[in-house]
């Protein structure tokens, strides 16, 4: 058995659905193991351009299994949509391909409505939210307040523990926003009608999986959002409320005792952040702007542009170690193509003194930029497929910064296409 984490190494966003998309051809299985409806993996092949949110990127692959694990917020709703659009296109998605655990809990209605109300409540302090209900289902996960989709094959019990969690929910809902409550009816038609849908692929993934290593399948875990989003390692409390780091994939996905042959960490070859939050290299006006259309930067799931800037050497370097990656992707070197002179983020500047440490975040806000410049190439290099062919200071760009990381790059992709990879 071989197994592999795909992860981010910054903020999100940067590249991990194409990569999963490339890398899922020697997999048998590919797992997702946190988040929700949050973030949008990216992914542009033969049946089109998705921007996947629950589904893991192996659904395009026949012949390969996709799991969504036990620590995925389960968000029913969007789910369905998002298997009816690739459905829609062509793509085959049934119970023998598409396996959900019992043990994931469902993000319910309410999750939502409380993300939004308490952005609402925030005003100018709010986090940024992608008001998907991602804070409020892993409060109430924790709290043990939600319900597990292995739940919906017992129906009798079920209709009990929704009535208990509606009566505590409401009293949130009227008491702390002023809004008005949940009905019984409301929630059993969401249900009904979501529950009923996604029930056909529940299953004990956890005992499916052991049965697949037991064989030797090899397996592929799909990580969302990036090291420092993650809820313990990142920039709190800018923060996702799951971990997105590699060493949860085991836990989240069904797999506890699994260790991982693998960490590829996907970095881009520029920074870009979405939301709130302090991001030392942040770019400001036409330089900004041109980054920003160059590189196409605008959220998959919300469409907010994405704050641009330089490289974070020092961010990356911190999310490498976090992630434990043994290899890096290097994904939208073509998008720097048009630059003649590449800004690169080597070290801080914290309290007068230079650093190559990632500081704790509230030291973060007062973190500037220590800043070198490296040759551009000024030529389309989306069209190249070899190491060799790449011009000399695209290379350099690449080693540069090999050598800073201290990881090696072993995928160089020039385009979001499959095949536009360049494999070191
Ligand atoms: P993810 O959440 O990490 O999967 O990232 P996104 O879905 O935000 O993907 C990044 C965006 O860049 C998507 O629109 C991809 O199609 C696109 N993309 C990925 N790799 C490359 C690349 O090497 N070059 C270019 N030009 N676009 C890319």
């Amino acid at each position: 058995m071989k197994s592999c984490a795909i992860v981010g190494i910054n903020w999100g966003d940067e590249g991990k659905g194409r990569m999963v998309d490339l890398l899922t051809e020697d997999y048998d299985i590919v797992i997702r193991y946190q988040g929700g409806g949050n973030a949008g993996h990216t992914v542009v092949n033969k049946y089109g351009k998705f921007a996947l949110h629950l589904l893991p990127s192996g659904i395009f692959h026949d012949g390969v299994v996709n799991v969504l694990g036990n620590g995925v917020a389960l968000d029913a709703e969007n789910l369905w949509a998002e298997i009816e659009d690739v459905r829609q296109k062509g793509v085959c998605v049934d119970p023998a391909h598409l396996k959900i655990s019992d043990r994931a809990s469902l993000l319910l209605p309410w999750h939502r409505d409380l993300d939004a109300l308490e952005e609402a409540r925030l005003g100018s302090r709010q986090y940024g939210s992608t008001k998907q209900g991602i804070a409020p289902f892993y409060s109430d996960k924790y709290q043990k307040k939600t319900v597990l989709a292995g739940e919906l094959f017992y129906p009798d019990e079920l209709r009990e523990h929704l009535a208990e969690l509606l009566e505590w929910k409401n009293l949130i809902l009227t008491g702390v926003y002023g809004v008005n409550p949940y009905t019984f009816e409301e929630l059993m038609d969401w249900i009904v009608t979501y529950g009923e849908r996604i029930k056909p692929f529940v299953c004990d993934t956890g005992a499916f999986l052991r049965s697949r290593v037991a064989e030797g399948k090899s397996i592929l875990f799909e990580s969302q959002l990036g090291a420092l989003r993650d809820l313990d390692y990142g920039i709190y409390p800018y923060t996702t409320s799951s971990n997105a780091i590699a060493a949860f994939a085991p836990i989240g996905s069904g797999l506890p005792s699994v260790r991982l042959d693998e960490v590829v960490g996907v970095v881009k070859a520029y920074s870009t952040c979405v939301g709130e939050g302090p991001f030392v290299c942040e770019l400001f006006g036409e330089e900004a702007n041109r980054l920003r259309e160059a590189g196409g930067e605008y959220g998959a799931k919300t469409g907010r542009p994405r704050r641009v800037g330089p490289l974070d050497l020092v961010a990356t370097r911190y999310g490498v170690q976090v992630q434990g990656a043994t290899a890096l992707a290097l994904t939208k070197l073509d998008v720097l193509s048009y630059m003649e002179k590449i800004p690169v983020c080597t070290q801080y500047e914290l309290d007068g003194k230079r650093s190559d440490v990632f500081p704790f975040p509230t030291a973060l806000k007062e973190a500037k930029p220590i800043l070198e410049t490296l040759n551009g190439w000024r030529c389309d290099i989306s069209g190249i497929r070899s190491w060799e062919k790449l011009p000399a200071a695209a290379k350099r760009y690449v080693e540069y910064l090999e050598e800073r990381v201290g990881c090696p790059i072993r995928y160089v992709s020039v385009g979001p296409e499959r095949d536009a990879i360049i494999i070191r």
